[in-house]
């Protein structure tokens, strides 16, 4: 699993940041949450392709947060799309959708699927599911947290030894969670099987005061994705347009126990984040404030 950060600027675009984009490549799939205006072009600067998206989910309708989208149709309908596209907002979703795809001369080749999510409301995947967070913005808006599903526990190699199993395909059955004979004797995955594990659990905040809910539905993630707009010295205004600072956001990580925290919506008043990246270590040293087209691999607990 990989994120790829194509958008990390707040609002505006500026020269070193473009708006709002950022995508989860799964081992099946490629999520995108937010589509900021620019965001196809910023695919192209990075290692992954608009083509392989397969869901967009939008956090809420300020421009910077989905004017991206109906280019970025265009441009697949142009080089050949056949695959739905799904996207998912709040509510208003399915009219601005309307609204983008009747631009110009054009409609896609494709289908392009749209839903509305309530605040609390979970989407089930293969694999995975998504809640929607209702958080903390001056206009209605989602977090999103994609949780996926459990996964085997570890396998006791020890144990699978001292119970005769011998290596190759019974020890893959049996990770696959399926009985095997050895001689006479059953041997099931219980026996070599650790707990099962959480599987890997993301939450991006989309914009947002520090926010409660947001803490509830994140608490032990993997990776939290947090705006960050200002520092701390930025406080009462970052506060009045619902947004958070890094001090802030750091203390939503802390307090929902994430084992990562990454820094986006950075304001184009931040040629240097030095400032941002030290108010948020000093309350959560897990945290990094990301780049554009910055790329990292999402590690799950053990
Ligand atoms: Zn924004
Ligand atoms: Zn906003």
């Amino acid at each position: 699993m990989r994120l790829v950060f194509l958008g990390t600027g707040g609002s505006i675009p500026a020269p070193n940041r473009n708006v709002s984009a950022t995508a989860l490549q799964l081992a099946s799939e490629m999520i995108l949450f937010d589509c900021g205006e620019g965001t196809q072009r910023q695919f192209m600067m990075s290692s992954a392709s608009f083509m392989k998206v397969h869901k967009i989910f939008v956090t809420h309708f300020h421009a910077d947060h989905f004017l991206g989208i109906p280019g970025m149709i265009q441009s697949m309908n142009f080089v050949g799309r056949d695959k739905p596209l799904e996207v998912f907002g709040p509510s208003g979703m399915i009219d601005i959708m309307r609204s983008l795809l009747r631009i110009g001369y054009f409609s896609p080749g494709f289908d392009v699927h749209v839903y509305e999510l309530k605040a609390g409301e979970v989407v089930k995947f293969p694999g995975y599911s998504v809640e929607a967070v209702e958080v903390d913005h001056n206009v209605p808006a989602l977090g999103y947290v994609l949780l996926g599903e459990n996964r085997p526990g570890k396998f006791n190699l020890d144990a699978a030894r001292a119970l005769g199993v011998p290596e190759g395909p019974l020890f893959r059955a049996l990770q696959q969670g399926k009985a095997v004979k050895v001689g006479k004797k059953t041997v099931t995955p219980d026996m070599v099987l650790g707990e099962a594990r959480p599987g890997l659990k993301i939450a991006f905040s989309g914009d947002t005061r520090p926010c409660n809910r947001l803490i509830e539905a994140a608490r032990g993630a993997d990776v939290l994705v947090h705006e960050a707009t200002a520092d701390s010295s930025l406080r009462a205004r970052a506060d009045e347009f619902g947004h958070s600072t890094a001090e802030g956001a750091a203390t939503v990580a802390a307090k929902a126990n994430v084992s990562i925290l990454y820094l986006n919506h950075i304001s184009s008043r931040y040629e240097d984040t030095a400032v941002l990246g030290e108010e948020a270590r000093r309350i959560f040293p897990k945290t990094k404030v990301v780049e554009d087209l910055m790329s990292v691999t999402v590690r799950m607990k053990e």
